[in-house]
């Protein structure tokens, strides 16, 4: 599957450096000292694309995630209030030099924080933040068409209080109302009327974009601004030539404009560049400081004719210094950022033990991975399918507790590409480790977090057809596979209704990837449930046929799960979905075909203290175990807390400590698990005992540990290793960090040899 690996934002993040210099523009008027209309069409009309798409950019990164409950609107708040902050003491002493506090009083003083901003272009983030937080409120009561509608309201209320006031001022009710509200603030291109209305356009612009950037896409959307940007450029002069305008920002024809405009910058195929968006985010800040500081300078050198006078040379000046500053500031800030983001790394790795001075297998309890026996499974399954059937292993749940990453990337190392986990979260920690190929999510994701799944690339299952009308109307570019039950009534949309499935290939946003199907009886082969797995596999090719025979592609299908390997290999169609027979273990104990698995898996804890019971002595939490005679017991490093199935006591279940059988004693606590090892020799602190897996000739599988827990091995592994490293045994490939690390075999196993 060929699909993008980084976000094509650049085409965002150029113009918001274009967009700064239009920022400037406004400020400095570059045509002024040329030709007049030229300047009101450059500052007047092209410049007024400026700020519009600086919220837009906020609507679609931060307020996208606007109906999730996980949401970070709060942060980014608190944020963008700390930057308002920050510009405000800035700009103080260049404000009181201008003269801009003077005669201040309360209400002058609030309504600069609330709308007009204390110096002239930081009205943007109040606007930006009260803009905010009325979407944020309004979202509390209706969905998103209405927050855009009501927007729409209030843009057209502050259109009459900005360039059509002319109009409004003729009627006499409008024009009180407009006064009195010219009382709160000086113009309506504030928080209330202006920011709502771009805020939303960026959520609905950013949802319909689909990241694979389309010449297709391109063009029309390009001729699309060019018209709109046309008309509005007509607006504005004739609003001028009437004399109409109180203030020139907002122009009807500018909704559209930024539409087009920004639908034009996601189709731009260029990878984001965040340092753009830094020396933006400065050019912005600090350039209204250099307009003083050169009209100082001029003034100082007598250049002020040459400087100032000459409104190009000035604006080119002024550009000059800012974004040589934002170039400087953003390279200090970088370097400032990485110095911190290092240290947060290296908490962040200490925690995940990497740095730690602890050497792999020298610890209290671990999981042993052999990485070799995974490479035979995936043979072994391979031979039994023919060559162009694909394995799409299930690494869900941590891949059934042995680390979802290193065994994705083992099996990557192995040529395999598409991956199933069962949830969002899995998939991103994929993606996270640099897995690239398909991933397909088995269960069920909220529509909340449709846009994770376009964001990581992750393909969905469609579960059911209420839910792929869910996804239709999230409008989210989604690839899915859709599931069809056939039998097992857990997922997917009935067999019986195919026309259901055909309605998934009629939604636009959906890309349907592939179909399957799951086996529910496959692990049995009476023949009861060979005719149950058989008529599900005819209910399956029944649909796919259908879907075939009215024009609908069926790519990429899949049925078999580990058993339906094992007993249906005919079945195994495009992909196949092994799980537990990939970790070399079965469900249950007894089936011939686990001889010819290896066991991937496991488990090892040292001996804390070896101690001895008299008879009569009780050991452990509700003296669940009394020595009959004089009893030598060792307390194990491993508790329930690891994954060790705490009914493990209560069965006869035991460990292996020096090839020997130790059996468990008393109740399994969280952290530790008590054995009686009378019978064998030596037994000290450091020692290590296998709870599953082999210690000389012995052998523990983790499909006895099922049997005698009432379970199957799924249930035992997948809840293994919370609190558990897992160290690589014979490797298959030599990775950096294996070079870096000494081989586990050369580490003393037991500290007192
Ligand atoms: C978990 C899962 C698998 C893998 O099952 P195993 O029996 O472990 O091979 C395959 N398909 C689906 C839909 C699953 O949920």
């Amino acid at each position: 599957m060929k699909v993008k690996t980084q976000e094509n934002y650049g085409g965002l993040d150029l113009f918001r450096v274009a967009a700064a210099l239009l920022v400037i523009a406004i400020h400095t008027s570059p045509l002024a000292s040329f030709h007049e209309s030229a300047d009101f069409f450059l500052t007047r009309v092209l410049a007024r694309i400026a700020v519009p798409f600086f919220f837009m950019v906020t609507g679609h990164f931060i307020l996208r995630d606007l109906f999730s409950p996980q949401n970070q609107l709060r942060k980014y708040l608190y944020r963008l209030c700390l930057l308002y902050g920050f510009s405000v003491l800035l700009y103080i002493p260049l404000g009181l030099y201008a003269g801009h506090y003077d005669n201040l009083t309360f209400g002058g003083f609030l309504r600069m924080l609330l709308f007009d901003g204390t110096f002239y272009h930081l009205w943007y983030f109040p606007a930006c933040i009260l803009g905010m937080l009325l979407v944020i409120l309004l979202s509390q009561f209706i969905h998103l068409k209405g927050i855009t509608a009501i927007s729409v309201f209030l843009y057209l209320i502050g259109l009459f209080g900005d360039s059509y006031y002319g109009i409004a001022a003729q009627i006499p009710v409008l024009k009180t109302c407009y006064d009195a509200m010219f009382h709160i603030f000086s113009y309506t291109r504030n928080g209330l009327f202006f920011a709502p209305l771009f805020l939303v356009l960026g959520i609905w612009a950013g949802q319909s974009n689909h990241l694979i950037p389309s010449s297709r896409t391109f063009t029309p959307s390009v001729l699309r601004f060019i018209f709109f940007f046309c008309a509005m450029t007509v607006e504005a002069f004739t609003l001028r030539h009437f004399g109409l305008q109180r203030h020139d920002s907002m122009y009807l024809f500018l909704v559209p404009v930024m539409f087009c405009l920004y639908r034009c910058l996601l189709s731009v195929p260029k990878a984001s560049k965040k340092t753009l968006r830094t020396t933006a985010t400065w050019i912005y800040l600090l350039h209204p400081a250099f307009i003083v500081v050169i009209r100082g300078v001029a003034k100082l050198f007598h250049l002020t004719g040459l400087l100032v006078d000459n409104s190009l040379i000035h604006f080119f000046a002024v550009s000059f210094l800012s974004v040589l500053s934002g170039i400087i500031m953003t390279c200090l800030t970088s370097r400032f950022r990485k110095r911190l983001r290092s240290t947060a790394l290296l908490t962040a790795k200490t925690l995940r033990n990497k740095t730690l001075p602890i050497r792999p297998g020298t610890e209290r309890a671990w999981i042993e991975l052999d990485l070799g026996a995974l490479k035979h499974n995936v043979h072994f399954l391979q031979s039994r399918l023919p060559k162009d059937c694909r394995l799409m292993p299930a690494v869900k749940a941590d891949a059934y507790g042995h680390g979802a990453v290193i065994i994705s990337r083992t099996l990557n190392h192995l040529g395999i590409q598409d991956f199933c986990v069962a949830c969002v979260s899995e998939g991103i920690q994929l993606r996270k480790a640099g897995i690239k190929g398909q991933i397909l999510i088995l269960g069920y994701t909220p529509p909340w977090q449709f846009s994770l799944l376009r964001r990581y690339r992750l393909t969905q299952t469609v579960v059911d057809d209420a839910y792929a009308e869910e996804l239709r109307l999230s409008g989210v570019k989604v690839h899915v596979h859709i599931a069809v039950d056939t039998g097992m009534h857990r997922l997917g949309i009935c067999h019986e209704t195919p026309e259901q499935i055909a309605a998934v290939y009629e939604m636009k946003n959906l890309t349907v990837d592939g179909i399957y199907t799951h086996l529910s009886a496959c692990d049995c082969t009476t023949p009861q449930c060979r005719a149950f797995t058989e008529s599900q596999i005819s209910a399956f090719y029944r649909v796919t046929d259908y879907l075939k025979s009215n024009g609908y592609p069926c790519r990429e299908l899949h049925l078999l799960s580990s058993y339906g390997i094992l007993n249906y290999p005919e079945a195994c169609a495009d992909l196949v979905r092994p799980g537990i027979a990939l970790y070399g273990v079965l469900s249950s104990k007894g089936d011939p075909m686990s001889d010819l698995l290896q066991p991937v898996l496991s488990v090892k804890a040292r001996v804390a203290s070896v101690r001895t019971l008299q008879p009569g002595e009780a050991a452990g939490y509700g003296m669940g175990y009394t020595a009959k005679q004089k009893t030598r017991i060792a307390v194990l490093a491993i508790g329930y807390a690891d994954g060790v199935p705490r009914e493990l006591s209560s069965c006869g279940g035991y460990v292996l400590i020096h090839g020997m059988t130790a059996p468990v004693i008393g109740r399994i606590c969280m952290d530790q698990m008590l054995l009686d090892v009378s019978t064998i020799a030596d037994v000290t602190p450091g020692d290590i005992a296998v709870i599953i897996g082999t210690s000389d000739s012995r052998e523990i599988k983790a499909e006895e540990i099922a049997e005698q827990c009432n379970t199957i091995t799924n249930e035992i592994l997948s809840r293994l290793g919370a609190r558990l490293h897992r160290i690589p045994v014979n490797r298959i490939f030599r990775s950096r960090s294996a070079l870096r690390q000494p081989s586990y075999s050369d580490l003393p196993h037991s500290p007192k040899k």
